[in-house]
């Protein structure tokens, strides 16, 4: 008997409707002879809510433990519904927590990594023929506290329930009916990829594609599920996500480019004018990562008069303390001046087959600056090229690049 993992995220289990019309998807898996744990986030814009919610208590920012307690409520709700939607339809099904499933994390409290599931509960379940409803982004440490993964987390309970079982394969269904060149919301000409590989679809995820958690991929990779993106409004056959691409799918190995990411979610800070000495980058970088400050890209600029300036990236969030750190530190580095941008967007260009081609860069290059794009910094490596532009160029930056390295075709060599 085939076993499926089947995720439904926020905007799929948004409405009672919604649930209802989720449940009798399952049901036909059921009918199939499919053993089927399904996971489920929160209803659309809940986990919005709730955030709001904890802002109007004052406490800025919330103690971590109590904001999992709270954001983890969301996916009760939703595995309860659904519970009883597929009950009202006749298929027997059980809802978990994830503490009462027992997904072990660490105590990384709002990015949680989880460390071990104990799968008893849900074996009995299925052996029994009952359908396992879990609730997604949330386990529980080895002090009894709720956690939470971090935001899209729903994706990775999938994956790791799928790894832990290890279900035939775990189906996530979205809005969209697959994983696509780009954002298909940016740009209405993308095309939705049949196979995509770990390695570009993690590469996609960690630079801003949100159709998948960054660390459900890696957990795929790691674990070789069969991971498949699908639409829970149509029928099809979505976008499958695995290491071996079969001869059919030749086509795709000499994809110089598989798709466009970007991410809004960036700003730029500057400090001007630092000395020009060994320990310098190490000093200020150290200020801002112990306050947990993750830092993307990174520039020096060429020192002219012994003096340099030193520019990098951080999540938007984390704008205001960057500025604050580097406006504080200002004076012990000799800095003249503290700069900073949080209007600034991250566009990257992603393929395997970049690896072995030249002139990519420059295309990218000139077609921005033939729409008069600035580009703010540019970052590289084998399969991916990244550029930070303004914000207010990022649709025109993505669609004129989709446009021009023939996205909406394959494009081979
Ligand atoms: P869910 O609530 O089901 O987890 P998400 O909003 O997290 O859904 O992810 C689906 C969304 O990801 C789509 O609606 C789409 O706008 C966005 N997206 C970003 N990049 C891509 C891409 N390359 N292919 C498909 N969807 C993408
Ligand atoms: N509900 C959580 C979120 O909105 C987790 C998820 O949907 O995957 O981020
Ligand atoms: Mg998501």
């Amino acid at each position: 008997m085939p076993l499926i993992v089947q995720k439904f995220g926020g905007t799929s289990v948004g409405t009672p409707e919604r649930i209802q019309h989720v449940a009798t998807k399952i049901k036909k898996h059921v009918e199939n002879g499919e053993q089927i744990v399904v996971v489920v986030s929160a209803m659309s814009g809940e986990t919005n809510r709730l955030t709001e919610l904890a802002k109007s208590m004052g406490e800025l920012p919330p103690t971590p433990r109590e904001f999992d307690v709270l954001l983890s409520t969301g996916e009760q709700v939703t595995i309860a519904l659904l519970s009883m939607a597929l009950h009202q339809i006749g298929i027997q099904a059980r809802s978990y927590t994830g503490s009462q499933v027992h997904i072990l994390t660490d105590s990384a409290h709002n990015k949680a990594r989880i460390l071990d599931i104990d799968d008893k509960n849900i074996r009995a379940d299925l052996d029994l023929g009952k359908v396992v409803v879990v609730a997604g982004f949330q386990g529980i440490d080895e002090f009894n506290n709720i956690t939470t993964l971090g935001r899209g987390g729903s994706d990775t309970t999938a994956v790791a329930l799928a790894a832990a079982l290890k279900a035939d394969e775990c189906q996530i269904y979205t809005d969209v009916d697959g994983v696509y060149t780009t954002d298909p919301r940016v740009v209405p000409q993308a095309r939705r990829l049949e196979r995509i590989t770990f390695e570009e679809m993690l590469e996609m995820a960690s630079l801003g594609s949100k159709v998948l958690q960054i660390r459900a991929v890696e957990f795929a990779g790691k674990y070789n599920v069969p991971l498949r993106v699908l639409s829970s409004f149509e029928e099809g056959e979505g976008t499958l996500i695995s290491y071996d691409i079969d001869d059919k799918d030749k086509e795709m190995e000499s994809a110089l480019i598989s798709g466009i990411a970007f991410n809004r979610d960036e700003a730029k800070v500057t400090i001007t004018g630092v000395p020009d000495k060994p320990g310098i980058a190490y000093q200020i970088l150290d200020c801002i990562s112990d306050k947990n400050i993750e830092v993307d890209m990174i520039i020096q600029n060429i020192s002219a008069d012994g003096t340099t300036d030193l520019t990098f990236t951080v999540h938007r969030n984390d704008y205001e303390q960057s500025m604050k750190i580097l406006n504080d530190a200002s004076e012990k580095f000799g800095s003249k001046e503290v700069k900073g941008d949080n209007k600034i967007v991250k566009i990257s260009l992603v393929g395997v087959g970049m690896r072995s081609h030249a002139g990519i860069a420059s295309q990218m290059f000139k077609v921005f600056a033939d729409e008069g794009i600035n580009i703010a910094m540019i970052s590289t490596s084998e399969i991916k090229i990244s550029v930070v532009v303004e914000e207010k160029y990022l649709e025109l930056g993505v669609r004129a690049l989709h446009e021009s390295f023939g996205l909406e075709q394959n494009y081979f060599k």
